[in-house]
């Protein structure tokens, strides 16, 4: 045996230098549309400084959409939810995350609304103006009950004696 044999395992283990590759973050695309971060560094790492968090936000916003992302990776192309697409990065359970939390938030807004058109819907919302008439005036005011609520000259009035117009 000699010394100088330079093994496969050697020859993997100690690279003698370190090779730059393009920034990952450019490989993830909006399936739908293409669109992709615009990206041409490299770096020895994944990703260059801070491009880890520009994809992590690009994911979430993708996800929080229900839009899928296309992958491109070693000539072959997967797509697949945001999430997924996170998956192997150190940040992956961020974007699960910060997905979650924007469905969240849609879910709330959504309940917001409902729950503002069925008040609009029993006349029981006091945040919308509506005009009445009042006698022969009309007024704008609010409906508070069966009550409309109005202003002359900086005073409020209410009245069950009046006709939405
Ligand atoms: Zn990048």
């Amino acid at each position: 045996m000699t010394e100088t044999a330079n093994t496969p395992a050697e020859t993997k283990a100690a690279p003698k230098a370190k090779t730059a590759n393009p920034c990952q973050c450019s490989m993830f695309a909006n399936a739908d549309t293409g669109e992709r971060l615009e990206c041409n560094k490299t770096t020895t790492r994944q990703f260059a400084p801070g491009h880890d968090a520009r994809l992590k936000g690009f994911l979430i916003r993708l996800g929080a959409q229900g839009i899928e992302v296309t992958r491109a990776e070693g000539g072959m192309s997967i797509t697949g939810d945001a999430a997924k697409a996170a998956e192997g990065y150190g940040f992956a359970h961020m974007v699960a995350s910060g997905i979650e939390r924007a469905h969240a938030k849609a879910r709330a807004k959504a309940e917001r609304a409902a729950a503002r058109a069925a008040a609009k819907e029993k006349g029981t919302d006091s945040s919308d103006t509506v005009k009445a008439k009042v006698g022969r005036a009309t007024y704008e005011g609010r409906i508070e009950g069966d009550e409309f609520v109005y202003e002359v000259k900086g005073a409020e009035r209410r009245t069950t004696k009046h006709e939405l117009v």
